[in-house]
């Protein structure tokens, strides 16, 4: 079984080959950071742009690198949402076009579903399980108890993990996106300053960020005022670990509430490596496994998409030519 997959949600245009879910014939990614970091960050008309400009030539990538013809695909996966609208629109419109011109079934996608499905590129799941997503718009604790279920438990109440990882990075004047600088920066640094955790209500599994984002924000203002040096390792690694301890503990009461066998990680804050070394001393010696993705599945790729693209076709799942992009849709 052979999945197309399509992914536009934000600025990487990427299309990947997948065959049964796990096994990657080819995942090309175009990325547009270089365009978006003299902004700071992504701006979406330059997004939808790139992608119109970018999807045909990785779309031939992606059969060249697979070596295999559209007479091997079954099915074509887009993501449908969330993400920016315009960005969205290029790869449902690219997937429809194809749909049609080819004769083959249709399938939207949540981006959040195939940041999960990402893990299972590597490793087979095992139900029930708990997934950690952290990108760049989200931050959620969801409970799988069988594929294609999604039931989020717990949801940031305000800025996702990655947004305060860039927002925090900007002040301290590193390079767009900054996640990957603070990661660099925390593992030369110390825990200097202890900056609050949002633990929110006893028994809740949400999260929050801007209070910690501010408060970073806050120090280095008022150091900068008062003339002060700042140690921007220290900051860094100051930041991180107040990132991780809430992270690292919620995963853990939720994933012994629910007793689940395997915890998961996916997005693009699964990419750093405190997180990373944090959840596996956590999980290290339980009878929970941990899954990590490979740090290039967990930014934005095609073959997440693709791959849980291919347990909802599994599942009869299909979508019609009416698919629409949608910036705000819910997982479930
Ligand atoms: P979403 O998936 O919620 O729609 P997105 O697709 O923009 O958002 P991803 O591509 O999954 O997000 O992840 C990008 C985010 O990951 C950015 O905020 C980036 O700073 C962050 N990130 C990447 N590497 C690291 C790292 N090593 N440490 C911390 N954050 C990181
Ligand atoms: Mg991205
Ligand atoms: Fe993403």
């Amino acid at each position: 079984l052979y999945i197309l997959g399509i992914e536009t949600s934000c600025d990487e245009t990427a299309v990947a080959i997948v065959k049964n879910g796990t096994k990657i014939f080819s995942n090309v990614v175009a990325s547009q950071i270089e365009s978006h970091k003299r902004f700071g960050g992504v701006v979406p008309e330059i997004a939808s742009r790139h992608h119109v400009e970018q999807m045909t030539i990785v779309l031939e990538e992606a059969f060249n690198q697979a070596e295999l013809t559209w007479e091997n695909i079954d099915a074509i996966a887009v993501t449908e949402g969330p993400g920016l609208v315009g960005a969205l629109l290029v790869g449902v419109n690219t997937a429809k076009a194809l749909a049609f011109a080819k004769q083959k079934p249709l399938i939207g996608v949540h981006h959040i579903a195939g940041h999960i499905y990402a893990n299972r590129l590597e490793n087979e799941f095992e139900f029930p399980l708990l997934a950690l997503i952290v990108s760049g718009g989200h931050t959620e604790l969801v409970l799988m108890r069988e594929h294609g279920s999604y039931e989020v438990i717990g949801e940031t109440r305000d800025d996702a993990a990655g947004e305060a990882y860039d927002k925090v990075a900007r002040m301290l004047e590193l390079p767009y996106p900054g996640g990957p600088h603070i990661d660099c920066l925390a593992s030369q640094g110390e825990e200097t300053i202890s900056f609050p955790r949002a633990w929110l209500e006893n028994d809740s599994y949400d999260f929050s960020f801007s209070g910690l984002k501010s408060a970073v924000i806050n120090k280095v203002h008022n150091a900068r005022q008062r003339g002060e040096h700042i140690e921007k390792v220290d900051i860094a690694a100051s930041f991180q670990a107040s990132v991780i301890d809430v992270l690292t503990k919620k995963t853990k009461r939720a994933a012994d509430e629910y007793r689940v066998k395997q915890v998961i990680v996916a997005g693009g804050v699964a990419a750093n490596k405190g997180l990373r070394a944090s959840l596996e001393k956590q999980f290290s010696g339980t009878n929970i496994s941990l899954l990590i993705p490979s740090i290039h599945l967990c930014t934005d790729n095609a073959a997440m998409i693709a791959a849980a693209g291919t347990i909802a076709y599994e599942q009869g799942k299909r979508s019609d030519l009416k698919l629409n992009a949608n910036p705000s849709l819910l997982l479930r």
